[in-house]
């Protein structure tokens, strides 16, 4: 099974059995995510979260690359919805902080922009996407080859790292900034306010998931 996937580290390997098993399809994001957890927590020098001993800040919000590449997290990290250590902060970024509790020590990983917008979004397996078609449907070869393809990229080129620091409890910030929605007129904090052919709209007339 996957014998055109090439993967030489047997940790790897395994590990993409796994997760290819709990995604559910081929595709470039999730392999790109369980490379990113691994990352992450080496960097941090622990291992998979058996219960809660890691937490993840995932900065994903629902679209689809970055739907894929969260489950790659999740199975990298151990961190899982169901075990509540894994919250999305839906921020529209292919990134996230990985916790280590025990420690109090956290590490922050994003993919390159460069990656993103020039590498990823033009892909072969991507433009299929565009058009519509289910992942489980882009033909084999094309999944095979996006998949190979980032596996083979340098963890320089693909991600940026930052160092390890001290984990640090966000503050909740408040805000009494609110403008008018051009769809619907209605007022609404800026937090929430969508962009969408540079004007600004709710969640709701924007269209947007999130
Ligand atoms: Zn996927
Ligand atoms: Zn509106």
């Amino acid at each position: 099974m996957n014998s055109e996937i090439k993967i030489t580290d047997p940790e790897l390997k395994e590990m993409f059995e796994h997760a290819l098993y709990f995604h559910g399809h081929l595709c470039p994001a999730m392999p790109i995510g369980l490379r990113a957890g691994n990352l992450a927590r080496k960097k941090l020098g622990v291992a998979r979260s058996q219960d809660k001993e890691l937490m993840l800040l995932s900065e994903t919000s629902s679209g689809h690359a970055m739907a894929c590449f969260l489950d790659g997290v999740m199975v990298a990290t151990g961190c899982t919805y169901g075990k509540g250590n894994c919250k999305k902060l839906n921020y529209g970024k292919l990134a996230f902080t990985l916790i280590d509790k025990i420690n109090n020590k956290q590490v922050r990983v994003s993919v390159k922009a460069d990656f993103i917008i020039n590498a990823l979004q033009n892909s072969p397996f991507i433009a299929e996407r565009k058009k519509g078609t289910p992942p489980q449907e882009v033909d084999r070869e094309l999944a095979v080859a996006a998949v190979n393809k980032v596996l083979s990229i340098p963890d320089e080129d693909l991600f940026i790292i930052s160092d390890v620091t001290e984990c640090q409890l966000k503050k909740v910030s408040g805000t009494f900034e609110a403008h008018l929605c051009k769809g619907c007129g209605e007022a609404v904090y800026a937090k929430w306010l969508r962009i969408k052919n540079g004007e600004l709209y709710c969640i709701t007339c924007s269209g947007y998931d999130d």
